[in-house]
């Protein structure tokens, strides 16, 4: 299926609208309009909606959080930006992790089982893609989530079947 990135986006940030007022934390999408992805919809909102509950969750009032939107050279970036506490440089990898959470103490009294960027990581590699994070403690995250344009998939299907053309009908289903 092909996926409007913006159009997911929204919906993510719309449904995340009652736990930004009560975190007294902005929050609001920018960027290019044409994003459009190919994979599962669900899945896709399920990454996001992660990537933005934990922007809003670890933040303190009074932040704001931006999600920007991307289209170039065939992929599509999203980044999930906050002004929370960051990550320390040393456990950048391991918040992919499942069940790490960074801080314990801090993260008790968050709730949370510290599965959801295992998820995010499960669900953009399944698609091709790739998230990455950048931190400086004091100075928020920023998630980033790259994944293959939709027509660059349309156009390596046509270049496959193309290829295919001249050759006897079936012979790439036998590899
Ligand atoms: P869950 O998402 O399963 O409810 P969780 O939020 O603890 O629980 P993850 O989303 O995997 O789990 O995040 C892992 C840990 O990384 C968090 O516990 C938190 O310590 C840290 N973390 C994640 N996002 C941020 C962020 N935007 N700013 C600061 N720390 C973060
Ligand atoms: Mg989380």
């Amino acid at each position: 299926t092909v996926v409007d990135l913006r159009e997911i986006l929204s919906e993510a940030v719309d449904r995340t609208a009652l736990l930004a007022q009560e975190r007294g934390v902005k929050i609001g999408v920018g960027g290019d309009t044409h994003a459009f992805v190919f994979g599962d919809p669900d899945l896709l909102m399920t990454a996001f909606r992660n990537l933005i509950d934990n922007a809003l969750r670890y933040s303190p009032e009074g932040t704001t959080v931006g999600v920007g939107i991307r289209e170039r050279d065939g992929l599509v970036s999203v980044s999930v930006t906050d002004q929370g506490p960051g990550i320390p440089v040393d456990e950048q990898e391991r918040v992919f992790e499942r069940f790490y959470r960074v801080d314990t103490a801090r993260s008790r009294s968050t709730g949370g089982t510290g599965l959801g960027l295992s998820i995010v990581k499960h669900v953009v590699s399944n698609h091709g893609g790739e998230v990455t994070l950048w931190s400086q403690p004091g100075q928020g995250s920023t998630f980033t989530v790259r994944l293959p344009e939709s027509e660059e998939q349309g156009e390596r299907v046509d270049a496959l079947q193309a290829r295919s053309d001249g050759e006897p009908v079936g012979e790439s289903e036998k590899r």
